[in-house]
């Protein structure tokens, strides 16, 4: 028989590093066991080198503005392998702080494939050995989907997206969520003539309606080619290009063609059937509000659950399962007000309903926005426009929701939210003096 733990782990992303450093640090015998690298999505091709990439890309923006401002810079270039290299090894040395934080909480690390083998054991892959546990938490995350078209094969995903060999000159990004607006942002921002081919009427689904057509408007004024009620029907090598074949009847070639076409729950060969675990339509794991699956010994956190694929909920369910399970302090997430940001250019913050949504929940709701031009570009004559929108319950003035396009939007939309769950009224907002000159100072002056 092999090793007992109180707790097994898989998956050390951000929702299982964080449950299982807890659980270990209140007592319990822990294992993390993860197959590929530790640090999860978020840290190795996710937010963390999305986010240095997305500060590559806005230098070129800076550099044209700074001109009149005095500036003059010569000979500006940009290389995709030093900023492809350097992230690299910052992605290294983060990856190195997880060891380090798993290690110094007395975590046991276990490099390797584990699959359940009933509610209370895993088998591993390499090793072999069986490993039995009370408790197993699945924190496995997602992967990229690609719908399957044929030629699909030879598109990318983001996870290729990191590690390319050289820039193309022209790339088409298809999708258009989070994913797919932050890397058109991204690769235009680099000098790739980027088309954006989305299936719906307007990107960004699922976002207020002003912000879609705002972030829409503006990335088309950056050189962003968005293609709406397009769908990709064959792609084909044609030379060293890719041609894409259009419902639209239309073809075209591109260097690289990438898909963000959502992910996927990663449950696939886990051997959940050994432990009855369920799973939805998206082969999601099915979870009640405190992260237990059907099996009474199996719980799962993180984007494996599908609820909200965003690392701050996975850290925080990690968090409340080890509150619960580990020291005696049941603890529940709220999934209903979750601030976001969207690191397009321009930049989205935002957090509660949309005016639709408000619309339809609420029996009358006031809405406040003001767009206008950001001080910044006055000076440069630049077309860029930013975005302030707030939503409210008539009746109760309580601010329902607050929708941001424009710079440090996320920055920004992070200290609103903390307003916004305290349940602020717009009179909060009003009553809070102004900071001038800024962008923000909207959110508090706007009549
Ligand atoms: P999203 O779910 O945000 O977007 C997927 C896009 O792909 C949608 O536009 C969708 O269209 C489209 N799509 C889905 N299936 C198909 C298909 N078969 N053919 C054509 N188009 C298709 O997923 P992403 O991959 O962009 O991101 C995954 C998740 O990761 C996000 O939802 C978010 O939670 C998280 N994330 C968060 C970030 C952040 O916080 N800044 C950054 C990146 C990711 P439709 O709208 O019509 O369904």
């Amino acid at each position: 028989m092999g090793r007992h733990f109180d707790l097994i782990v898989i998956g050390a992303g951000s929702g299982g590093v964080r449950a299982g450093r807890l659980a270990s640090t209140y007592g319990a015998k822990v294992a993390v066991i993860e197959e590929y690298r530790l640090g999860g999505t978020c840290v190795i091709r996710g937010c963390v080198p999305k986010k240095l990439f997305v500060y590559a890309s806005r230098f070129a923006d800076q550099f044209e503005m700074s001109k009149s401002f005095g500036w003059t810079i010569e000979n500006a270039e940009f290389n995709w392998q030093t900023l492809r290299d350097n992230k690299d090894k910052e992605i290294k040395r983060l990856e190195g702080i997880y060891g380090n934080i798993l290690d110094n909480a007395g975590v046991t690390t276990i490099r390797d494939r584990a699959e359940l083998t009933s509610g209370t054991s895993v088998k591993l892959k390499k090793s072999g050995e069986e490993l039995t546990a009370d408790r197993i938490l699945i924190a496995t995350g997602g992967t990229p989907f690609v719908p399957s078209i044929p030629g699909a094969e030879l598109g990318i995903t983001s996870n290729e997206a990191f590690h390319l060999e050289k820039l193309p000159e022209k790339m088409l990004i298809v999708g258009g969520g989070y994913i797919a607006v932050e890397f058109a942002g991204i690769f235009a921002g680099m000098g790739v003539k980027v088309s954006l081919a989305y299936r719906g009427p307007q990107i960004l689904r699922g976002f207020d309606q002003d912000v879609r057509d705002m972030v829409a408007e503006q990335m088309q004024a950056r050189g962003v080619d968005i293609l709406t009620n397009t769908d990709l029907e064959a792609l084909e090598k044609s030379g060293d290009d890719i041609k894409v074949k259009f419902n639209t009847g239309k073809s075209q070639s591109y260097g690289e063609v990438m898909f963000a076409t959502g992910r996927t729950p990663s449950t696939k060969g886990l051997g959940l059937e050994y432990a009855d675990v369920e799973c939805g339509a998206r082969e999601e794991i099915i979870v009640d509000e405190q992260s237990r699956t059907s099996c009474k010994t199996v719980f799962a956190v993180g984007d494996v659950t599908d609820r909200a694929a965003l690392t701050p909920v996975a850290i925080r369910e990690g968090a409340a399962f080890a509150e619960t399970f580990y020291n005696d302090n049941p603890t529940f997430v709220h999934h209903d007000l979750i601030p976001t940001a969207v690191f397009s250019e321009p930049e989205v913050g935002t957090i509660g309903l949309t005016e639709a949504e408000a619309s339809n929940k609420y029996h009358k709701v006031n809405v406040y926005k003001a767009t206008f031009r950001p001080m910044m570009s006055t000076l440069s004559d630049k077309p860029e426009k930013e975005m302030y929108k707030l939503i409210t319950d008539a009746d109760t003035d309580k601010v329902l929701g607050v929708h941001i396009v424009g710079h440090a939007a996320g920055e920004i939309i992070q200290t609103t939210g903390i307003a916004v769950t305290m349940g602020a009224t717009k009179a909060d907002f009003d009553r809070t003096i102004a900071v001038h000159p800024t962008a923000a100072e909207e959110l508090v002056t706007m009549k």
